[in-house]
């Protein structure tokens, strides 16, 4: 791998069978530069959350990859369910959508909400809901990137869900748009397992300076 990062795996904190040792673990045996740990923001209760955040730190102390704490938010329509108070404790927010939609404008008027929060830092599986919902068109797709340019905000390539597609990774490079790769692990095995990303990363001519965390790269 030329870029070989992971910026969204889950552990037992929240539906993922690895601890966060585990993952670590997996990252280091796959040669990774950077990890991210990303539980579901609603399995952290306050003090889960402290103690999530102190176990991430106290594994990343030990290891060659530079282990980050994130956390992977559900975006609402009364907002995205991480508070400043959880994001300041992290490194970095995720928002994703999790419910079912109808229509590909409602989906849109989600991660709208999100890319507007500035507790958020990157959108997580983009357009994994497209298709049950239908695709939206090319000028609704150019307002969510337009927003996202001017709130500096940052787009995942996943391999689980296999999106955001070519053009839209493409035209994320062009607007000076952030990505990152991310594998959405729910095992150890899985950690690292972000091949399609950086396959639609370096197709679409991403270089390190289009990565969110090129810092570690
Ligand atoms: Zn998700
Ligand atoms: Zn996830």
């Amino acid at each position: 791998m030329r870029f070989p990062h992971d910026t969204h795996t889950h552990t037992v904190y929240s539906d993922g069978i690895g601890t966060v040792s585990d993952n670590i673990a997996a990252a280091e045996e796959k040669g990774l530069r950077v990890l991210a740990i990303t539980d579901h923001s609603h399995y952290l209760e306050p003090k889960t959350l402290n103690r999530y955040v102190r176990e991430v730190r106290q594994w990343a102390e030990d290891s060659e990859v530079v282990v980050l704490a994130g956390v992977e938010g559900n975006i609402t329509e009364n907002g995205v369910d991480v508070p400043a108070f959880m994001a300041k404790k992290l490194d970095f927010v995720i928002a994703s959508v999790h419910e079912y939609l109808e229509t590909p404008g409602q989906y849109l008027e989600l991660v709208k909400i999100a890319l507007m929060d500035e507790e958020v830092d990157v959108i997580g599986h983009f357009g994994a809901n497209f298709p049950y919902t239908g695709f939206p068109g090319a000028e609704e797709i150019g307002e969510i990137l337009e927003l996202a340019e001017a709130n500096g905000k940052a787009f995942e390539i996943s391999s689980r869900y296999s999106v955001p597609e070519l053009d839209f990774v493409r035209e994320c490079i062009r607007r000076g748009i952030k990505l990152t790769l991310a594998s959405d692990a729910h095992t150890p095995g899985d950690v690292g397992s972000v091949k399609w990303s950086e396959s639609v990363f370096l197709k679409a001519g991403g270089k390190k300076e289009d990565l969110l965390f090129e810092e570690f790269l």
